[in-house]
């Protein structure tokens, strides 16, 4: 479904990420692990079209998107839900989640997806007319993962999902994340916690300052010593 293939991106003159290549076959769940700094969020901004790569290709359903705009991006099927949420405060909870949907010209197909999106989200709906800023971070996770599904995506780009979330509602979020997949959603899941993520994801990679140094499935990866000591509390 996606293909990386030898990307370079820079921030300047800053090299983020170095020659990195990956997969994501339809209707997986992929993760990509690292430290802070390793270049996840690079990757995933450059496949959503925020970031272009100096050299290398991103190519969705064998053709280059690598250079398109953002906006075209979201129309061909990619969200991305950003790192820290970036919901709009000032707005309501299904404002929000109705502007995920500004691409789109379906009006039932949006209705229906509504819908869906606060059969997942039970809490939204509770809140719906509430402005976004008087949510919890969990629920403001919740409402970005939901504007995001109101795109209609076929591969969801999720960022640090969990961060700074209680444990209950990082499974309760990873739980949404399972079900999201089985609805046939393909998702490239960014997370430092790389235990929770490994339990869910089909296969995984790892990143370690611009470069993808590791790659496979979840038993494979919790088999390393590298990885177990690095990210799995060394245990
Ligand atoms: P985090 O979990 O902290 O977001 P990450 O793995 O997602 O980490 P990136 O945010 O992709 O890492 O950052 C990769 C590298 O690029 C880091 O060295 C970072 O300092 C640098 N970087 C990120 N954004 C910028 C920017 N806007 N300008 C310059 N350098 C940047």
């Amino acid at each position: 479904m996606l293909k990386v293939e030898n990307i370079n991106v820079y921030y300047g003159n800053i090299q983020a990420l170095k020659g990195v290549s990956l997969e994501i076959n339809q209707g997986e769940i992929v993760t990509l692990i690292g430290a802070n700094g390793a270049g996840k969020s690079t990757l995933l901004k450059t496949i959503s079209g925020l970031l272009k790569p100096k050299t290398g290709e991103v190519l969705y359903e064998g053709k280059s998107i690598s250079g398109k705009a953002a906006q075209t991006i979201v129309k061909q099927g990619i969200s991305h839900v950003p790192e820290g949420r970036r919901i709009f405060a000032n707005m309501s909870v299904i404002e929000n989640l109705e502007l995920g949907a500004f691409l789109r010209k379906d009006k039932i197909g949006i209705r229906e997806d509504l819908e869906k999106v606060f059969q997942l989200f039970p809490r939204l709906y509770e809140r719906k007319k509430q402005s976004a800023g008087t949510l919890s971070g969990g629920e403001q996770q919740m409402l970005a993962m939901g504007r995001a599904l109101m795109a209609k995506p076929r591969l969801l780009l999720l960022d640090e999902p969990s961060m700074g979330l209680a444990p209950l509602l990082v499974k309760t979020i990873f739980r949404i994340i399972e079900e999201i997949s089985q609805t046939g959603t393909t998702i490239l899941l960014v997370e430092q916690n790389a235990n929770m993520a490994l339990s869910i994801a089909n296969r995984a990679y790892v990143i370690e300052t611009g470069r993808v140094v590791l790659s496979g499935t979840p038993d494979e990866l919790n088999e390393s010593d590298q990885v177990k000591s690095a990210y799995l509390g060394g245990h």
